[in-house]
């Protein structure tokens, strides 16, 4: 058999192949809302571009090969793509979700998906047992995002996958945070990714996305019928976009990562900075494991300054780092999490899983590193 290639050889090549109408080596965007039909059922196996379009096959054979999976299923945004993997379940089915995810997605699940007769419960997913305990007769799926968002938690995936496995629970691992660069949970035994492809797989904050990798020609017929019925797939333009930043995903992982060690590094010593999250600081409580399941530590960063007014003075003065929604882009994006993507929790749901109003979270660009030690000093001293 073939050896299998190297990452940044499949993010280049697999799906990317020339085109074999023109040879054009960049795949082409398919902006066709339909197909010619030679006679009644006779095509070239596209019909319409709800169900199929080939610019979105190209990028779903890519993002299928660089997570292990079978196939992959894209969207038109992260959020999509995690409400159409719900939609696999039935009245009456209930998830285990980890208690600290993306503030979209208890939004998601508590008000609309639970109006659907779906049930949520939400667990620390870092701690084994509290999986094992959470799940009952009707539990379907346990959802689980590592490393967390924004308090950098991991949970452990063999050993989640393991318990899943044993009780008939399908395994779902939001890998967006790190990327298949530097974590590949089917090979840890999930069953399905996702990712929000909006963030590091197209990399320069130009368009949002959303995908599910699965292992299961089941997952695979349904995922695609759903992208058939429901309709929120991923345009053609929006596709080219994550073929093109896919490509440089393995350069823009690294500097990253290198990035992302020394910012973490720089906050850890700096005398305004009361406590760092960071999975490759040796005093992260899970480091060893980050060092277990994750081949990089990458570049998203949550710090302490104290109190809401310390973030505020701080954020007012930054001129390199850019104070937004959003992560995974080549320039460093900086968000505060209490107000902006977990704003939606509320105080006292923030307050349950430890997220504070002093608390600042960054995404650590590839910019000189330099620039950002000294553009974060500047910040720091209005504190
Ligand atoms: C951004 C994000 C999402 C949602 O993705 P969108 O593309 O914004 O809909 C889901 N999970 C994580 C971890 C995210 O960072």
């Amino acid at each position: 058999m073939k050896k299998d290639r190297g990452f940044a050889t499949k993010s280049i090549h697999t799906g990317q192949e020339p085109d074999p109408l023109t040879g054009a080596v960049t795949v082409p965007i398919y902006a066709t809302s339909t197909y010619v039909q030679e006679e009644i059922g006779k095509h070239k196996g596209y019909e319409y571009a709800r169900v199929s379009n080939p610019t979105r096959t190209r990028l779903e054979q890519n993002l299928a090969a660089l997570e292990g999976g079978s196939s992959s299923h894209v969207f038109a945004s992260g959020m999509a793509a995690i409400n159409a993997m719900c939609t696999m379940l039935k009245a009456g089915d209930h998830l285990i979700c980890s208690h600290n995810v993306y503030g979209g997605v208890p939004r998601l699940f508590d008000q609309i998906l639970s109006n659907y007769g779906l049930e949520f419960t939400y667990v620390d997913t870092s701690e084994i047992g509290a999986v094992d305990r959470a799940i009952k007769r009707n539990t379907k799926i346990a959802y689980v995002e590592t490393p967390t968002n924004p308090l950098m938690t991991l949970s452990d995936i063999a050993a989640i996958s393991r318990i899943c496995r044993r009780r008939g629970v399908e395994l779902v691992v939001d890998n967006t945070f790190l990327s298949p660069y530097f974590q590949q949970p089917i090979r840890l035994g999930a069953d399905m990714v996702i990712h929000s492809t909006t963030k590091f797989l197209n990399g320069h904050s130009d368009g949002l996305g959303g995908v599910v990798v699965c292992t299961k020609a089941e997952q695979a017929e349904k995922l695609a019928f759903i992208q058939k019925s429901a309709g929120a797939i991923l345009s053609p333009f929006e596709c080219w976009l994550v073929l093109r930043g896919v490509k440089t995903l393995s350069v823009r992982m690294q500097q990253h990562d290198r990035n992302g060690r020394a910012v973490a590094a720089f906050l850890n010593k700096h005398k305004k900075v009361k406590k760092v999250y960071y999975p490759g600081l040796p005093d992260h409580p899970q480091h060893q494991l980050a060092k277990q399941q994750m081949t990089g530590f990458g570049s998203m960063i949550t710090f302490e300054t104290g109190s809401l007014k310390n973030a505020n003075k701080m954020l007012r003065k930054l001129r390199v780092c850019t104070l937004g929604e959003s992560l995974g882009g080549v320039e460093t994006l900086i968000s505060h999490p209490a107000t902006m993507t977990h704003a939606a929790l509320g105080e006292k749901g923030r307050k349950a899983i430890g997220i504070t109003d002093g608390m600042v979270r960054i995404s650590v660009g590839i910019e000189d590193v330099e620039d950002l030690f000294e553009d974060l000093d500047q910040g720091l001293a209005a504190i």
